[in-house]
């Protein structure tokens, strides 16, 4: 068991399509947590948010990756399901701040929320976020715009 630098302990799907909370327990007991992303080859992440060992082409990653797309895989099988997601630029469903609610999109301080067009907004605090009904054909283009 040498050379184990870290132990996974928790997958997390987080609001939004594609994207988990990796938990992880260091050798000192400590626990320290990545946000991955699932991509068109594989999963993304920030390298310096996972442990040393966790390097691309190293086995740990390896594994963890085979565990994530697995999470991912049946999660997308369920995608009838109607799923929230952000606005394009927009944080309040990956923070939490807007969640669903027998169906219906709501902010978690204000309740049920207006909807025009495709988009929820709070008209209390402005929250918005996107619901989808399930259909096929999602796509992660925009979750690409780069941010500065
Ligand atoms: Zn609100």
């Amino acid at each position: 068991m040498s050379g184990v630098d870290a132990e996974l302990q928790r997958i997390a799907a987080l609001p939004g399509s594609g994207r988990y909370e990796l938990e992880f327990r260091f050798g000192d007991g400590s626990l320290g947590t990545a946000v991955v992303e699932v991509g068109a080859t594989g999963i993304r992440a920030a390298p310096a948010s996972l442990p040393p060992a966790w390097h691309p082409g190293s086995e740990p990653l390896a594994a963890v990756s085979e565990a994530v797309l697995a999470l991912h895989r049946a999660r997308t099988r369920a995608s009838a399901l109607p799923t929230l997601r952000d606005v394009p630029g927009g944080w309040d469903v990956s923070i939490g701040n807007v969640v669903l609610t027998d169906g219906v999109p709501h902010c978690l301080a204000h309740g049920p929320m207006a909807v025009a067009g495709d988009v929820f907004a709070c008209e209390l605090c402005g929250a918005r976020a996107v619901l989808d009904l399930g259909a096929d054909g999602v796509t992660d283009a925009e979750s690409n715009a780069a941010s500065g």
